[in-house]
C-alpha cells in the first residue's frame, strides 16, 4: 500500500451569526500531506497522542473517509477512485478492525450468525459449507465451539474481540487496519489479544497497520513503525531504529515519556512539554514547533518534508534536512509560539 500526499480536513459547524458575520469557515486539519508505504507481509505499527491523525488516517485507508487530497494505492491500483463492486471487493482485501466491535455487532445474532452473515454477504462459502467454516474460524481466534451459539453480550472484552478479528478473517483478507484494537482493555487481556494478531499475521501471511498510542505494544508487534503528530508523519523507520535511535525530538520526546525498563534503551531526551495545539490552529512551518527543544527560525517558516536518513527511515524535521535559506540547523533561538 502505498499513500501519497494524503490531506482531510473536517469542516467545524458555526454559528448563524458567525456565517451572518461572514467569518471565515473554519475546518479541523486532521491530516496533512501523509506519506507512507506498507510492504506486503508486514506489520506497520502507526503510533502518536490522542488526536494526531492516526484513526482519520485508518478510516481514510478503508475508504469509510474520503481524502480531500491525495492517492492511496494498493496493489498498484488507485483506491480513492473505487467505487461499487471495485469497492467492495478492496474492502474485503483489506478489513478494518475496530476498538469496540461490541457496538459493531448485532446483539440479537448469535456469533455463529455473525460469521454465517459474514460468509454469504460476501459469498465466501456456499450455504452447505458455513457451518465448517464458522468452526474453523473461532478455532483459529481460540474461542470454543460453543461459542457459535451465543451472543455477544456474554462474552468478556477480550472475548469480543477474538470475534471481531475472527468476522474479519471470514472475508478471507490479505490486510487488516487494527484500530486501537486493545486499548480498552485490561493489561493481560491486551497481551493475549496481540499475540493473537502476531500469530495469525505469520500464519495467514497477512499485512497489519497496528495504530496505538500504547508505544509498548506497537514495538513488540511492528517490524516499522511510523509517527504521527497533528495529522502528519514525522519519522518512520524500522522499529529498532525508531525505539533504540529516535530522530525526530518528538519521537524522541515521546519515547522519554514512557520509559523504557531497559536501561540501554533509555533516551536522554526531555518529555514533552507544553500542550498540544488545537489541529483548528495547527503552527505555521513544522507543526511542532511550540513544543520542540530544538526549534530555531526555519522552523516557523517551512514545513519540513519526509526526507530520507543514510542509515535508511525518514524524518520530517530542519535538522536534518538541507538547508534552503535562513537559519541553519544549530541557531537554536527557540520560536515563541
Ligand atoms: Fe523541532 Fe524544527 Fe525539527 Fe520541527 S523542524 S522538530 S521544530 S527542530
Amino acid at each position: 500500500m502505498q499513500v501519497r500526499g494524503l490531506t482531510k480536513t473536517f469542516p467545524v459547524a458555526t454559528s448563524l451569526l458567525e456565517r451572518w458575520r461572514g467569518g471565515p469557515r473554519r475546518a479541523v486539519q486532521a491530516l496533512t500531506d501523509v506519506h507512507l508505504s506498507v510492504r506486503r507481509g508486514e506489520t506497520l505499527g502507526i503510533v502518536g497522542e490522542s488526536g494526531c491523525g492516526k484513526s482519520t488516517l485508518a478510516r481514510c485507508l478503508v475508504r469509510l473517509y474520503d481524502p480531500d487530497e491525495g492517492s492511496v494505492r494498493y496493489g498498484g491500483e488507485e483506491v480513492t477512485a473505487l467505487r461499487g463492486a471495485a469497492l467492495r471487493a478492496y474492502n474485503r482485501r483489506v478489513q478494518m478492525i475496530f476498538q469496540d466491535p461490541y457496538s459493531s455487532l448485532n446483539p440479537r445474532m448469535s456469533v455463529g450468525q455473525v460469521l454465517r452473515e459474514a460468509l454469504s454477504v460476501h459469498r465466501m462459502r456456499p450455504p452447505a459449507e458455513q457451518e465448517a467454516r464458522v468452526q474453523e474460524l473461532l478455532t483459529l481466534v481460540g474461542l470454543p465451539q460453543s461459542a457459535a451459539g451465543r451472543l455477544p453480550h456474554e462474552f468478556s472484552g477480550g472475548q469480543r474481540q477474538r470475534i471481531g478479528i475472527a468476522r474479519a478473517l471470514a472475508l478471507e483478507p490479505e490486510c487488516l487496519i487494527a484500530d486501537e484494537l486493545v486499548s480498552a482493555l485490561d493489561v493481560s487481556v491486551q497481551a493475549q489479544v496481540v499475540n493473537l494478531l502476531l500469530e495469525l499475521q505469520e500464519r495467514l501471511d497477512l499485512t497489519v497497520l497496528f495504530v496505538a498510542h500504547d508505544l509498548r505494544l506497537v514495538q513488540h508487534l511492528s517490524h516499522r513503525v511510523a509517527v504521527m503528530y497533528l495529522g502528519r508523519v514525522v519519522e518512520v523507520a524500522d522499529t529498532a531504529q525508531v525505539f533504540g535511535a529516535p530522530r525526530h525530538p518528538y519521537t524522541q520526546a515521546l519515547l522519554a515519556a514512557a520509559p523504557s525498563l531497559d536501561p540501554a534503551r533509555r533516551t536522554a531526551a526531555p518529555a514533552l512539554q507544553g500542550e498540544l495545539p488545537s489541529p483548528l490552529n495547527i503552527p505555521s512551518g513544522c507543526a511542532f514547533r511550540t513544543r520542540c527543544p530544538q526549534a530555531f527560525a526555519r522552523c516557523a517558516e517551512e514545513r519540513p518534508a519526509l526526507q530520507p536518513l543514510p542509515e535508511g527511515g525518514e524524518v520530517a524535521c530542519h535538522l536534518y534536512s538541507p538547508v534552503t535559506s535562513g537559519a541553519a540547523p544549530g541557531q537554536l533561538d527557540k520560536v515563541t509560539p
